[in-house]
């Protein structure tokens, strides 16, 4: 028997609205009680902004606690928001998406895509690509759901809808923008995720196939080679000792080896650092070995406690509050053909749009965290 549970929730919005079709203003509001909605059912979820400037896609360097982080950011940039190009968002989206997972356990990801008919649809020759990536992800687990307003041609809303079925998203097309609040309001109810309700496995496995994948995104512990005193069972040596890469937290091999039994990411050699939630490995065997009791072990894992996420990332958003990246959009050459057939459409309001535009510095463009 499996059961539905739910997961704080760190949520992407990739705001994808042309400005000479929708104006920031009328969603503003939307995307603001979203946030808020979400919030009050549970406050450790997160938020991500990513939209497209001239220079390419920008989104926050971390997700932010704070939805008016994403608020002060979409009206800083609101003048300068340029047609997104999906294929390119998503690709960027999810990539940020994994290095985030790499740090951090105990979560569910979301991507929330909005688009309308400027944005540029995913052409079919890219979508092998997008799959390939989306369905490594969505066991972390990962969901797209994608709200389209305007009418989509038939190829645009396939490839989308492909990639939404693939992360067990939701879908939506909607003609009129004033349908977007209900829509968003329906979304901010939680991703429900199956966790299997017995057996000693609690955790669910990936797939056997995904497995590189996420064997790849893990650190190997580093050789410690002075006497240091192990995290787990408190015990000195620098016999089989090793430290944590990224925070540096010491342990015995064979202790790690016994955490990672309940702290295992759904592959039972590659687990989580009880003191940062980073990423490690073992060997596969080994772990096998510490686990089945044919290497003894040192640690009385009882006496652990596996630190509160959700307090870690507060006191991580505490030190340094989120600043705007800019970063390449992978898609953008193979996507100036579609831009040239689009110019042609939007000439004439990109040209009241220029001149309406004034020359802003791009430091400018640097999220104030002040504000
Ligand atoms: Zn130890
Ligand atoms: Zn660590």
């Amino acid at each position: 028997m499996n059961l539905k549970v739910t997961k704080s929730e760190d949520c992407l919005i990739f705001y994808g609205l042309t400005p000479e079709l929708i104006k920031v203003k009328n969603v503003y509001n939307s995307i603001s009680e979203f946030m808020e909605k979400k919030q009050a059912n549970d406050p450790s979820d997160r938020f991500n902004l990513i939209l497209f400037l001239p220079d390419g896609p920008n989104y926050l360097d971390h997700f932010t606690f704070e939805k008016d982080h994403i608020l002060s950011m979409l009206k800083s940039v609101e003048n300068d928001i340029s047609n997104a190009n999906i294929a390119g968002g998503v690709f960027v989206a999810t990539t940020f998406v994994i290095e985030v997972y790499k740090k951090i356990s105990e979560k569910i990801f979301r991507l929330l895509v909005i688009v309308d008919e400027g944005s540029y649809g995913i052409p079919s020759q890219y979508l092998p690509a997008l799959e390939e990536l989306i369905d490594k992800v969505k066991d972390m687990p990962f969901f797209i759901d994608v709200i389209y307003i305007g009418q989509s041609n038939y190829e645009e809303r396939n490839n989308l809808a492909k990639l939404v079925n693939l992360s067990k998203g939701d879908y939506y097309e909607i003609s009129d923008i004033k349908e977007l609040n209900s829509i968003l309001m329906e979304l901010s109810y939680k991703k429900k995720i199956t966790k299997p309700a017995f057996g000693k496995q609690e955790i669910p496995m990936i797939q056997e196939e995904n497995q590189p994948f996420y064997i790849n995104l893990a650190d190997d512990p580093e050789a410690v080679s002075e006497i240091s005193t192990c995290s787990i069972c408190f015990q000195q040596g620098n016999e089989s000792i090793v430290r944590c890469p990224s925070c540096h937290t010491v342990a015995h091999e064979v202790c790690w080896a016994q955490w990672a039994e309940t702290s295992n990411i759904g592959i039972p050699h590659v687990y989580r650092c009880h003191n940062c939630f980073n990423i490690l490995r073992l060997d596969k065997n080994y772990i096998i070995d510490v686990q089945t009791g044919k290497i003894p072990t040192i640690a009385e894992l009882n006496k652990m406690k596996k630190k509160n996420v959700v307090e870690y990332l507060r006191e991580i958003e505490a030190q340094s509050k989120p600043q705007v990246v800019q970063t390449e959009d992978p898609f953008a050459a193979d996507i100036r053909a579609k831009i040239g057939a689009k110019k042609e459409e939007t000439i004439n309001s990109e040209k009241k749009r220029k001149r309406k535009k004034k020359k802003k510095n791009p430091c400018e463009l640097k999220f104030a965290s002040n504000h």
